[in-house]
């Protein structure tokens, strides 16, 4: 089978949760299973390799961005950032707020993690409305990097993420409808 395939089948649906209503994707037995996970950070590597000469890091979001970054950034042996839910980092930090369905969110960076002109991929596990990957890619650019792509396991194209998120790039390896 196909790569992708492969990684489809380790993708399970939860109804329901976490409310009425929402089908929830769960990577848990992507990472179960060590050979989809490294299958899913070969289709990452290949794509990074294919498409950017120069990468500087990869940053990763809060939380599941942090399973499948540091793989990756070890891989093109480049460094790992830590894109943080609001509170949890120590030192000069900035934030972004941004809204979610119910209410608001903050996501921070320390001021120190990327340096102007640094070149960033940024990688979560899924994109919905692609409100934390725009987020944290405002928080990003306000630190004066240059954003090459975001990156994740799953996109869900009726949320149309990939439209927020322009003139970004993004790259899912599995899409659903
Ligand atoms: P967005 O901001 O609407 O694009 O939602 C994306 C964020 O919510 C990511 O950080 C995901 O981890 C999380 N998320 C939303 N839906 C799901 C899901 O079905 N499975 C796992 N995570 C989800």
């Amino acid at each position: 089978p196909e790569k992708e395939d492969v990684v489809r089948a380790a993708v399970r649906e939860f109804p329901d949760f976490p409310t009425p209503g929402v089908l929830f994707r769960d990577i848990t037995p992507v990472l179960k299973d060590p050979a989809v996970f490294r299958t899913v950070i070969d289709l990452f590597e290949v794509h990074v390799r294919a498409n950017y000469t120069k990468v500087d890091l990869i940053a990763g979001l809060d939380s599941r961005g942090f399973l499948f970054g540091p793989a990756l950034a070890q891989r093109i042996n480049v460094g790992f950032i830590m894109i943080r839910k609001k509170g949890k980092l120590p030192g000069l930090t900035e934030s972004v707020s941004y809204s979610l369905e119910y209410g608001k969110a903050e996501l921070e960076i320390q001021r120190d993690a990327v340096d102007p002109g640094q070149k960033v991929i940024l990688i979560d596990d899924l994109l919905a409305t692609g409100g934390t990957m725009s987020a944290a890619c405002e928080l990003l650019t306000r630190r004066g990097a240059e954003i090459l792509d975001c990156l994740v396991l799953i996109e869900l194209l009726s949320l149309r993420g990939a439209d927020k998120l322009k003139p970004h790039r993004t790259h899912s390896l599995l899409a659903y409808d």
